[in-house]
């Protein structure tokens, strides 16, 4: 399948990269790729970043059937153009595909299409510490009929944003609250995928707990309402006695590449790893006993996250003395440092863009 290429006639001028923000600014061109029922996937395209036309009856303004990613492109030593592990996020939005009835995509291809349009877009990709270019594929339902059924027609579209450094000023641990009532996901449901909806659904905690002073939510369980699950949009460690525990995939637990890759480096230092339940009582238990070291939670956008507090029923307890912990630091020194090609990378988790 050939990519048309239309460039703009129109470059808009970089932005300034003290103050990027995240997700605010748009480079100057996007990816956008069709499907129809019978004809599959066609007339990929690299065209002008810009608003499209859209129908109000259109399926996903109504149904919410659209699924995304989240990835990250740096600019080596080199000036090489450098993904983190992109084959797993093409992988992971087909498995979300899967689950929301979007018809799936040849990965390949796409993998392609996305290092095409990188390459175009290459001078917004930011050079300061911290900052990065964030690639944000998503499909979205396009059939224009009222209905809840499988949509016929779908876009595959990536668009890029130049983001700010996550911490200005070094990790910050942040205040937690643990959600008592309102759950994320649940056994059977659509946890696992990066469906658009979840988010939506996420919000009203998240705000609740902003309100309380807290930076975000810990989601428990959507059954026993007993097990941490994940913390914002993030996935969720806890150092006990040395030991690095996250809770077990399953249907209601995001899969995240940090956490795949925060589980892998552990094990190449020989830090014990567990993957399995986790009873909210246990943490607040092994904080009463000591043992509680550090806590942090893991995701693309801050890579890892410490977590200083967490607030559950009427309890708040200081992890670590409210500051970043020793593990979480050396986690996000060695993940940003082979992100960016400073740092070797025995895993083989960088890609080159070659285009
Ligand atoms: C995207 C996401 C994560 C983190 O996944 P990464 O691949 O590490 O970015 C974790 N939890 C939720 C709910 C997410 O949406």
């Amino acid at each position: 399948m050939e990519i048309t290429l239309v460039k703009t006639t129109a470059p808009k001028p970089k932005p300034d990269q003290g103050k990027l923000g995240f997700g605010r600014v748009f480079t100057d061109h996007m990816f956008v790729w069709d499907y129809v029922e019978g004809k599959g996937w066609h007339n990929p395209r690299i065209v002008p970043y810009g608003p499209m036309e859209m129908d109000p009856a259109c399926a996903v303004l109504h149904y919410g059937q659209a699924v995304f990613e989240g990835m990250k492109a740096y600019l080596g030593p080199e000036g090489q153009i450098l993904l983190f592990r992109p084959e797993q996020n093409m992988a992971r939005l087909n498995r979300s595909n899967a689950r929301m009835s979007i018809p799936t995509f040849d990965e390949e291809f796409a993998l392609h299409a996305i290092q095409q349009l990188v390459s175009l877009d290459r001078e917004w990709i930011p050079t300061a510490p911290g900052t990065a270019l964030y690639l944000r594929p998503f499909v979205i339902a396009t059939d224009n009929v009222l209905g809840v059924r499988p949509s016929s027609s779908y876009r595959f579209m990536v668009i890029l944003s130049p983001v700010g450094a996550y911490y200005e000023e070094g990790l910050n641990p942040v205040s937690i609250y643990v959600e008592p009532n309102y759950v994320r996901a649940v056994r059977g449901g659509t946890g696992f995928a990066k469906a658009a909806g979840n988010y939506a659904g996420s919000l009203l905690a998240q705000k609740n707990a902003q309100a309380r002073g807290h930076a975000q939510v810990l989601w428990l369980d959507g059954i026993e309402q007993k097990y941490v699950e994940e913390v914002g949009a993030m996935n969720v460690f806890f150092n006990i006695d040395g030991k690095l525990i996250t809770p077990e995939l399953g249907d209601s637990i995001l899969p995240g590449v940090t956490r795949d890759s925060i589980l892998q480096l552990l094990r190449s230092w020989d830090i014990p790893t567990v993957e399995r339940r986790l009873g909210i009582d246990e943490v607040f238990k092994a904080h009463e006993e000591g043992r509680l070291v550090e806590a942090f939670g893991c995701g693309t956008a801050a890579v890892v996250s410490p977590i200083g507090r967490l607030e559950y029923q009427g309890r708040t307890i200081e992890i670590g003395g409210g500051k970043t912990g020793a593990l979480t630091q050396r986690l996000y020194d060695t993940i940003t440092g082979i992100q960016t090609g400073r740092l070797a990378d025995p895993f083989g988790w960088v890609m080159e863009v070659d285009i």
